[in-house]
């Protein structure tokens, strides 16, 4: 089945709210989305401004995390309720998450079940370590990051597959590698929610995308977009990265 095709962008915790403000005042006036989905996941504070720019537009804001509580006293978190008061997106367990912040399956999971209570499309990002392919586990580990899902999780679920020896290193997995694992994970959703929603799923590539690798992805059967962190920074990458996003 066809599937809309999505250029997501992961800002992590770079821009400030003039650079933010900037960036999208231009980005919905170029909108280069045609045929695709466009995610921008800004730093927390800058949401309410991405969501003001994109009012008016298709352009979507994401969250790049958010606790799993609706409220509560988890000082310095931001709960799902607040997150959605200016996104329609929350990305979660990005590899950065997982390494840094200990996040797991289990928090994962709750997080999951968050983001449907309060209408967040879930970007959900699995990914092996270079130790992990090395040994040969690859399969493994997103067998074992993809278990959290079942016939529960949200429609509008969204897998970002991302190496993480490819994130921020300049070395993308190629084309073909990509193609590989998102069908691998593509046939493992199929046994967790079934195989018409497996079908229906948008898998992202992500790890070193750039305007001149994108439609090399893009021709791939089941990639179905890109989730963008260090070319997503920038206007005309992000936006030549959109195009061939569209066109594909
Ligand atoms: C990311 O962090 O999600 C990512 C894909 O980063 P980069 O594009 O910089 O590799």
């Amino acid at each position: 089945m066809p599937r809309r095709p999505i250029s997501a962008a992961n800002w992590k915790m770079h821009k400030r709210s003039g650079e933010a403000a900037e960036f999208c005042k231009a980005l919905a006036e170029i909108d280069p989305a045609g045929e695709a989905d466009i995610v921008i996941a800004a730093g927390f504070l800058q949401l309410p401004i991405a969501a003001a720019a994109f009012a008016t537009t298709r352009i979507r804001v994401a969250a790049q995390n958010m606790h799993h509580a609706d409220s509560g006293a988890f000082t310095g978190e931001v709960s799902p309720a607040q997150a959605a008061e200016f996104a329609d997106w929350v990305i979660l367990g990005h590899s950065e998450r997982r390494q840094y912040f200990c996040e797991d399956e289990i928090a994962l999971e709750a997080k999951l079940a968050a983001a449907k209570r309060h209408g967040l499309a879930p970007i959900l990002c699995v990914g092996e370590t270079q130790i992990e392919r090395d040994e040969g586990r690859t399969a493994a580990v997103l067998t074992r990051q993809l278990a959290i899902l079942g016939p529960d999780s949200p429609n509008d679920l969204v897998i970002a597959y991302e190496p993480v020896w490819a994130i921020g290193s300049g070395e993308p997995a190629t084309p073909e590698t990509a193609q590989a694992t998102a069908a691998s994970i593509r046939a493992k959703l199929a046994a967790l929610i079934g195989p018409e929603r497996a079908d229906a799923t948008r898998i992202l590539y992500g790890g070193s995308v750039k305007p001149g690798n994108i439609a090399d992805f893009m021709f791939q059967p089941d990639v179905d977009g890109a989730l963008v962190g260090g070319a997503s920074l920038d206007l005309d990458a992000f936006s030549a990265i959109t195009r061939a996003i569209a066109a594909a």
